[in-house]
């Protein structure tokens, strides 16, 4: 199942028996897949929005 990111437009195969891919099964009206490495960024960017 090849799935697109929503970041950063990179398609990514997702194993049919990953976790992913049962997410996305679920999810299948919107399937909002980020990839890894959106993920971390967005996660980085996250905690330095944080207050101090
Ligand atoms: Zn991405």
């Amino acid at each position: 199942m090849v799935v697109r990111c929503r970041v950063c437009g990179r398609t990514v195969d997702v194993a049919a028996w990953s976790r992913e891919h049962e997410i996305l099964k679920k999810a299948s009206d919107d399937p909002a897949f980020v990839c890894d490495a959106c993920q971390e960024r967005i996660r980085a960017e996250a905690k330095k929005d944080l207050p101090t």
